[in-house]
């Protein structure tokens, strides 16, 4: 068809400029998604922790790593820098090993996308262990290597079977649904 009448174009940003810098910032860094999940943000996934204005005028994005030495995280942060550095903003970024990430600060949102995008979702762990705090630990479930059931994210289906505990990337299990008979990953509870 015609290329005069082509689709709108996006007006600059005239809204987020009368948006305090912290939310300019939040909003630019929920763009950023996992590298190794498109479709989740790092925000989301529990990854991004905090933005703080720090007394000499710059500011510091705080991230918590998923896995230690996951090899994402050296994208991850080169990401939030290049964002940041496209706003004109003054930014360091500083990674936070404790508390320690558990796939319990994945938030729903992130689990349903996880899911649509054909990734069972951890089971949660339901314990938090805020050991760095001095806080009191909640323990509501021993932490269990392998949940009862894993339901297939296609079909929902409860008769699914574990074909290898380590799939694409040692945070994923490979599954393998027995009703619908596909194969999925299934994100382990950490
Ligand atoms: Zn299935």
């Amino acid at each position: 068809m015609g290329s005069a009448a082509s689709a709108p174009k996006n007006p600059s940003s005239t809204a987020t400029h009368r948006a305090t810098p912290l939310a300019r910032i939040w909003a630019a860094l929920d763009t950023l998604t996992d590298p190794e999940i498109p479709v989740i943000t790092l925000r989301e996934m529990g990854i991004l922790r905090d933005v703080v204005l720090q007394s000499d005028g710059s500011w510091t994005v705080v991230i918590t790593p998923t896995y230690s030495g996951c090899p994402a995280m050296g994208q991850i942060e080169d990401d939030v820098h290049a964002t940041l550095a496209s706003l004109g903003v003054n930014a360091r970024v500083q990674t936070q090993l404790a508390p320690a990430w558990t796939t319990d600060w994945m938030s729903q949102a992130a689990r349903d996308k996880l899911r649509a995008y054909g990734i069972a979702p951890p089971a949660r762990c339901g314990a938090t262990s805020d050991t760095a705090a001095g806080s009191t630990v909640v323990q509501f479930a021993a932490r269990a290597n392998k949940p009862e059931v894993v339901p297939c994210p296609q079909c929902d289906s409860h008769d699914t079977t574990e074909t290898s505990h380590f799939g694409s990337t040692a945070c994923k299990a490979l599954y393998k649904c027995l009703s619908c008979m596909e194969p999925f990953d299934y994100f382990k509870p950490y």
